[in-house]
């Protein structure tokens, strides 16, 4: 099974309930968030091998160009040239009537897998260049194709997150309960919706009068905080073991 865990805003606890639900479930962990991972700041991780490369394309005007401005008003953030901004979709080449746009491509990292070894965890993580682009092609290739697996995706609801719950079986939705967090919640709950996907419902951080409308509720535990901020990750895994089992239970077929 492939189990989503999203939220919305960042900063929830997405990341140290992933850890805890992947050990538990002992399934492969695959950090969505391709440009700032999370994993590697919680675990000692020993990497083993090369997934995928991250290869991008950018545009760039070539000697031809007769200076119509043409590609650079068809491109939302008039990145030709540019190559952190630009995302390689190509408008601007089939814009051009002088057929003077090239898309080049250039390397921006690669994808590991990596091996906690305290947990026995497998962790499938990239190493890009901070602006590599966001883009679901990089999150699907991330997935293991015949393995159980926890995607803990980045925050926001983009591309990363799509192509996570477009390849889930299930989700986790996160949050805690102050009002930003909840209403970006909200909103990952309803694209959950509309992808079909059975859902456990957690919060985290949690008060002790605050339950309505969640499968599983997190209080504040000063433990994950300590094993978080020592890098200690069986502690991290043994602050949340129970809630980790509890969301293990509820997930169709049990994870
Ligand atoms: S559309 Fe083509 S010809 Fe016009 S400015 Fe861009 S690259 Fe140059
Ligand atoms: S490839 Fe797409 S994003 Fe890049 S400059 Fe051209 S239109 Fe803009």
């Amino acid at each position: 099974m492939r189990i989503a865990v999203l939220g919305g805003k960042g900063g929830v606890g997405k990341t140290v309930l992933s850890i805890a639900l992947a050990s538990e479930l002992g399934a492969v962990l695959v950090d969505a968030d391709v440009t700032e991972p999370d994993t590697p700041a919680y675990l000692n991780l020993e990497r083993e091998r090369d997934v995928t490369e991250v290869r991008a394309r950018y545009a760039v005007r070539t000697d031809g160009c007769a200076g119509c401005e043409r590609c650079l008003e068809v491109c939302p953030w008039r990145a030709v040239d540019d190559p952190i901004a630009c995302d390689g979709c190509g408008a601007c080449a089939i814009a051009c009537p002088e057929d003077a746009i090239e898309l080049r491509e250039t390397e921006l990292g690669r994808i590991a897998e990596s091996r906690e070894p305290e947990l026995g965890l497998r962790v499938v993580h990239p190493e890009t260049e901070p602006w590599a682009p966001e883009l679901a092609d990089i999150v699907h290739r991330m997935i293991p194709e015949d393995e159980d697996c926890v995607i803990d995706c980045p925050a926001g609801l983009g591309c990363p997150v799509i192509a996570a719950l477009s390849a889930a079986d299930a989700a986790v939705l996160v949050t805690s309960p102050d009002p930003a967090a909840l209403h970006d919640y909200r909103r990952a709950e309803a694209l959950t919706r509309e992808f079909g996907l059975p859902a456990v419902r957690v919060l985290n951080r949690a008060g002790s009068d605050e339950r309505e409308g969640f499968d599983v509720v997190i209080p504040e535990d000063e433990r994950v905080l300590r094993a978080a901020l020592d890098r200690d990750p069986g502690g991290l895994v043994h602050a949340l073991r129970e809630p980790a089992r509890r969301v293990a239970e509820l997930l169709p077929d049990g994870g």
